[in-house]
């Protein structure tokens, strides 16, 4: 299956996307990942990448669309993938398209996991990331009894773009960008909305009943 994650920023998009991947054994592709792991290594890729993302700001689309175009081609996608974090734009979304008739494939589902506004606030302020494993733990939801990652001990942090003001400009850039791929994947009739609703195994329960997988 070929998927696109979409939703707001702490809709969820990334718990929800590593779950369905290992269930349906297909590569996790997450832009966000993998501009945070250039950022964390130095590249001029991280370095041109940091300075959009640590404002709330999009990375320009010629750039994040090369980059999904070469992971796309890479032999581990020939059975399917999911796309985390892209497209996050009209002009991305139809780059992807092409992408896909090129290779004779199409985009099977796009899965928008709904938040409300507040929920969303919360949850990008409460939430740790961890730098090692990529992984994200809402501090209400996981007991955390140290600053120690549950899945691999390294330090958890709170990423950069979750502070207030960062968060802000990130929600409304969704607003402006990001929300109208709603209705562009409405329109192709692969949309799947689902509540995101709190607790990683309900919302998942969700998804995995949208695309008709049995766990
Ligand atoms: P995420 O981890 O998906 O929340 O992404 C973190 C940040 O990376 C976003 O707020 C953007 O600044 C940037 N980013 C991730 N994916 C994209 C994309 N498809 N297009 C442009 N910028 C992106």
């Amino acid at each position: 299956m070929n998927l696109i994650f979409l939703g707001a920023p702490g809709a969820g998009k990334g718990t929800q996307s590593v779950a369905v991947a290992e269930i349906l054994n297909i590569p996790h592709i997450s832009t966000g990942d993998i501009f945070r792991y250039n950022i964390k290594e130095g590249t001029p890729l991280g370095k041109e990448a940091d300075s959009y993302i640590s404002k709330g700001q999009l990375v320009p689309d010629d750039l994040t669309v090369s980059i999904v175009v070469d992971r796309l081609n890479k032999d581990d996608c020939k059975d399917g993938f999911i796309l985390d974090g892209f497209p996050r734009t009209i002009y991305q979304a139809e780059a992807l398209d092409k992408f896909m008739a090129s290779v004779d494939k199409k985009i099977d589902y796009a899965v928008n996991i709904q938040v409300d506004e507040d929920s969303l606030v919360d949850r990008l302020s409460k939430r740790r990331f961890c730098p090692a494993c990529s992984g994200t733990f809402h501090v209400d939801y996981t007991p955390l009894t140290s600053d120690d990652c549950p899945t691999c001990g390294a330090k958890l942090i709170q990423r950069k773009d979750d502070t207030p003001e960062v968060i802000k400009e990130r929600l409304e850039t969704y607003h402006e960008k990001t929300a109208p791929l709603t209705d562009y994947y409405s329109e192709k009739g692969c949309l799947l909305n689902v509540e995101g609703v709190p607790g990683i195994e309900k919302s998942l329960k969700n998804t995995l009943t949208a695309l008709g997988i049995e766990k």
